[in-house]
């Protein structure tokens, strides 16, 4: 820890738990009106007040939602403060929060049922104290280091507590006396308290604890049962002491201790009950001194008050370390998160966050040397023993338990009293500081003012001399005062006069300025003159020189001129009959390219008229030789043609032949198939005839059987219808009638045959018939045909006749027309070739026209040419002399132009030589300055005194003396101040110029 924490104290860890829905909370629908933020470390509480929704926050250290485990918690929040004892703090967790919302859950958990299968690891419900004991037992474990665990749990109810690990080996009546027996509270005279005879019982195992704890628990219980719910309002305290050996370097063994204290407290709605039933009549067991008590010094602490009530409650008293002392503590707040519990839950959140602000100022403890502690324990040990042999002895004080009660009562009042003197005497040393420095402060502006006093003492006696001195000045001073009155008139003359003659001599000194000034002005005004002639000369030399060069360059690109210009008309007179021969070789060459063309045009129209002949030539022979040929074609065709036409003759007989034959032969078809139908109708009447035949004879056969049977049966009955009289007669009915229903049946069956029979014969009659005459119909209708066949095949062949006999005559006509065209393109032949031959003649006449007309034109040509050529030599030469005549003119004007430069400047230079003579005799002749005579007065600046000097002489006027001295030296100072200047006594007059 550092140092700095170990001043201010660190604030107490708060840190709130939520527990999820209970499952009545969940079957009666109850609205959430809490939500956690782990992670923020918020809780939001949603209220509605007056149908306004208003959600209150409030931070913590850390915040275990309804979902965090049993696991989290510990790991999150008790593990470093269980690291801490095992380093020697004390510490402490609360468990605050209203009934029923898992405070047991929080600090004990519900690991009762699976502690017989503890191996080592424990259950998922278990709470802060088995986790904190199976850490602190696994962390000593591992540091293999020598330890002893020592545990105390105890109940506190009604502001009486009760041992939860009394053993139990005692018979049954003295162990519910020790239940009910009260243990006292006591100083231990270090600044703390024990609870007199307290087990406290030496674990060695993380097991050996959870028996204890389940010892104490079960107790708990059983006194919740009997005591209706006793738990609510009762606190158990679950305290773990750890002495921890650790070498010291100097070999001495030194012992480490801390301590662990947990406590589940009653539940916090008894607060505001019991609060707001303090004003009445209390009942026993109602007011819960302790939680009341509790709030009071969280109160006190927070709001930093000089009281803190930790002696009003043995619960404060047993805690006084871990409120505002040297423990480190931490509460833990649980909540509902159901609506019902609304109000408690904002008072519980409220009273967490206040408690946020208590500070504590954890120490380590004191490591004991190992031999102290021997030491200790064996003094402990003495008493012990001491109180057993009184005890056994019985020779010990023995007092009534009453007077011991009372007594023990008026030690407790006592002991409150003396705190309580304690804390007067505290107050009172308080004020006696306050009233000591007060009175050091008197003592100290007691002296102070003596030595004012003193101081301003002599200051009178001084004073007093100097007022003395300063009366007998006084006289003095008056007849001073007259003189001054003089030496003002005389001052104020002097001072006029002197202010005269200061203004001419001003005058003076303004005029010999103004003189000099205009002397340099003459001077600066000569000297410029003559530097600007100077100049101007200068640039008068400047400018004739450049004109004379700017005209010898002109006279110089005039000759140049010249002569390029005779150079170029030279070269174009050159170019020109260069020119000339070329346009005549020109022309020589295009009246060439037209004789070339000439004799090829004439060549091609020989060519073609050539190629006419041969062509019509050609063209002849072939209608020639094609026109035999004609003549075959036409010759086989029409031998074909009458070819075809006997063919088709002797074909249109053949087919009338066959016509005749195949209709003979259908006739002797049908013929023989009239017979046959005839032969099957006589057949089918033969038929008729027998069935009917053997109808009648089956019938009349039947009929026979029937009468004979019938006589048959008669007589058989007759004979028995003696022997066996009825007994047969049922039989023979019987038999009788079966067969003449078999006879029925057979008739019947004959009858039905012969329907059939005669059904079918006629049927087939039927069809003899139908085929009969169809088959007449198709013989009629053969004949028609064939006879119409031959007919058309007939009328076939005299039309295909005719048609041959048009084909012969149209191919007789084909080689008529040939014949003639061939004729015809003869003709044309002859034609083409004359118009072609005379049309090359025509040509070639023009040809040689041409060639005439193309030589006069270039002898014109060639004329044109020359004299052209002639007339712009001639124009050339006559410009070049005009040329040459102007150049000669501009060297003339530059030649008088020089002459008149020279003239101009011979002028300019005189006239300037005459104007500096001029300024020259003006300023240095003609302007004259002024001469001083010396005879003026110099100028002398006499010292006069001032009026004010004069007035000070004069002595200063009763009042105003005695005014200043008032001011300089008020009633109500007593600093002796230094005399103002003024006031100091001077001689008079001899100190002053
Ligand atoms: P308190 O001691 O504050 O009166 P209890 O610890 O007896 O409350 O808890 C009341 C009931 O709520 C118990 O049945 C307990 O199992 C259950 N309970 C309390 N907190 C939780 C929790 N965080 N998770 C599950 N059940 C819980
Ligand atoms: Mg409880």
């Amino acid at each position: 820890m550092s140092g700095r924490e170990k001043e201010k104290g660190v604030n107490v860890q708060v840190l709130l738990r939520c527990r999820p829905f209970s499952e009545d909370e969940l079957r009666s629908n109850a609205p959430q009106v809490v939500t956690c933020n782990d992670y923020q470390r918020e809780v939001a509480v949603s209220q509605n007040i007056a149908g306004k929704h208003i959600d209150r926050v409030f931070t913590f250290d850390k915040v275990f939602g309804p979902s965090a485990k049993q696991r989290d918690l510990y790991d999150q929040a008790v593990v470093p403060i269980v690291n801490e004892v095992l380093e020697g703090f004390n510490c402490t967790i609360f468990a605050y929060g209203q009934t029923g919302t898992g405070k047991t859950y929080t600090m004990e958990g519900e690991c009762r049922r699976a502690k017989s299968g503890l191996n080592g690891e424990l259950p998922q419900e278990a709470g802060v104290i088995p986790r904190a004991v199976k850490q602190i037992f696994d962390t000593l474990e591992g540091q293999n280091a020598e330890y002893s665990v020592k545990v105390t749990f105890l109940e506190l109810y009604n502001e009486e507590i009760t041992d939860l690990l009394a053993p139990e080996e005692i018979s049954k009546v003295a162990l519910e006396e020790k239940q009910k027996k009260p243990l006292p509270l006591m100083e231990d005279g270090k600044g703390g308290v024990l609870v007199r005879g307290l087990e406290e019982e030496i674990v060695t195992s993380a097991s050996e604890i959870f028996t204890l704890l389940e010892r104490g628990s079960s107790k708990r219980r059983t006194a919740e049962t009997l005591l209706n719910k006793q738990s609510s309002r009762s606190h158990s305290l679950f305290s773990i002491t750890i002495h921890i050996k650790e070498p010291s370097p100097e070999g001495e063994e030194l012992i480490k201790c801390g301590k662990l204290n947990l406590v589940d407290l009653a539940g916090s709605e008894n607060i505001s009950r019991s609060g707001a039933r303090e004003g009445r009549a209390r009942e026993a067991g109602e007011i819960n001194k302790s939680l009341l008590t509790l709030g009071r010094v969280i109160n006190a602490l927070v709001e930093h008050l000089g009281h803190i009530p930790y002696r009003d409650s043995k619960l404060t008293r047993l805690l006084r370390d871990s409120l505002g002392g040297r423990t480190k503590t931490c509460i833990i707040a649980t909540v509902s998160p159901a609506v019902h519990c609304l109000e408690e839950t904002l008072s519980t959140l409220d009273y967490a966050h206040r408690a946020k602000h208590i500070k504590n100022k954890p120490e380590v403890n004191q490591k004991m040397m190992k031999s102290t502690l021997i030491k200790d324990l064996y003094g402990e040990i003495d008493r012990l023993k001491a109180e057993v042999y009184a005890a056994r002895e019985k020779n010990g004080v023995y007092i009534p338990k009453e007077r011991y009660y009372q007594e023990e009562s008026e030690r407790k009042a006592m002991a409150d009293q003396i705190e309580q003197m304690g804390i007067t005497i505290e107050t009172h040393q308080k004020q006696l500081e306050e009233l000591q420095e007060k009175y050091d402060v008197q003592v100290r502006q007691c002296s102070d003012l003596s030595t004012k006093l003193t101081h301003t003492e002599k200051n009178l006696l001084e004073t007093s001399r100097l007022l003395a001195y300063t009366e007998e000045e006084l006289k003095k001073l008056q007849t001073e005062n007259a003189l001054t009155q003089q030496a003002c008139a005389l001052q104020s003359d002097l001072e006029k006069a002197l202010k005269d003659n200061t203004s001419l001599f001003e005058k003076i000194s303004r005029e010999d300025k103004l003189h000099s000034d205009n002397r340099s002005v003459v001077n600066s005004f000569h000297s410029e003159l003559c530097q600007q002639i100077g100049c101007l000369r200068s640039i008068v030399a400047n400018s004739i020189s450049q004109q004379d060069e700017h005209l010898q360059c002109v006279g110089k690109l005039c000759n140049s001129f010249r002569e390029n210009h005779d150079k170029a008309v030279k070269e174009m007179k050159k170019k020109l009959t260069n020119t000339r021969t070329v346009y005549m070789s020109h022309i020589e060459a295009l009246q060439n390219v037209v004789r070339l063309h000439k004799s090829n045009s004439v060549a091609g129209l020989d060519e073609i008229s050539t190629l006419a002949s041969s062509n019509a030539q050609s063209i002849e022979d072939y209608l020639a030789s094609e026109g035999v040929q004609a003549a075959s074609v036409f010759d086989d065709l029409q031998n074909a043609l009458s070819a075809h036409q006997g063919e088709m003759a002797i074909f249109a007989r053949e087919l009338r032949q066959r016509f005749n034959s195949s209709s003979e032969q259908t006739k002797q078809i049908s013929d023989y198939t009239d017979g046959f139908l005839s032969k099957l109708m006589d057949q089918s009447k033969t038929i008729q005839n027998h069935v009917t035949g053997v109808d009648n004879i089956q019938m009349k056969s039947i009929a026979d059987f029937q009468k004979a049977y019938e006589e048959q049966s008669k007589s058989d009955a007759e004979k028995f219808l003696v022997d066996v009289s009825n007994l047969f007669s049922n039989h023979i009915l019987r038999q009788k009638e079966l067969v003449n229903t078999r006879l029925d049946g057979l008739r019947e069956a004959a009858v039905e045959n012969r329907s059939f029979m005669d059904g079918q014969v006629s049927s087939l009659k039927n069809i003899a018939t139908e085929a009969k005459r169809k088959w007449q119909e198709f013989c009629v209708q053969a004949e028609s045909d064939a006879k119409g066949g031959a007919d058309y095949s007939a009328a076939k062949h005299c039309r295909m006749e005719i048609l041959l006999q048009q084909s012969v005559t149209n191919a007789e006509s084909a080689f008529q027309h040939c014949k003639k065209t061939r004729d015809s393109v003869n003709e044309m032949c002859t034609k083409h070739v004359s118009s072609l031959s005379s049309l090359v003649r025509d040509a070639t006449d023009h040809i040689e026209q041409h060639d005439a007309d193309i030589d006069s034109a270039r002898t014109a040509a060639e004329q044109d040419v020359a004299t052209n050529n002639q007339e712009i030599l001639q124009h050339i030469d006559g410009m070049s002399a005009q040329e040459r005549e102007s150049v000669s003119g501009i060297l003339g004007t530059v030649e008088s132009h020089t002459k008149t430069l020279e003239t101009f400047r011979e002028g300019h230079s005189g006239q300037a030589a005459v104007m500096e003579k001029k300024s020259q005799e003006t300023f240095q002749q003609h302007f004259m300055d002024y001469d001083p005579t010396g005879t003026t007065p110099m100028r002398t600046e006499p010292d006069v005194p001032s009026k004010g000097t004069i007035e000070s002489l004069r002595a200063m006027p009763m009042e105003a003396l005695v005014e200043e001295f008032r001011e300089n030296n008020s009633y109500d100072s007593f600093e002796v101040k230094e005399p103002k200047t003024n006031l100091v006594p001077r001689s008079p007059l001899a100190e002053i110029n």
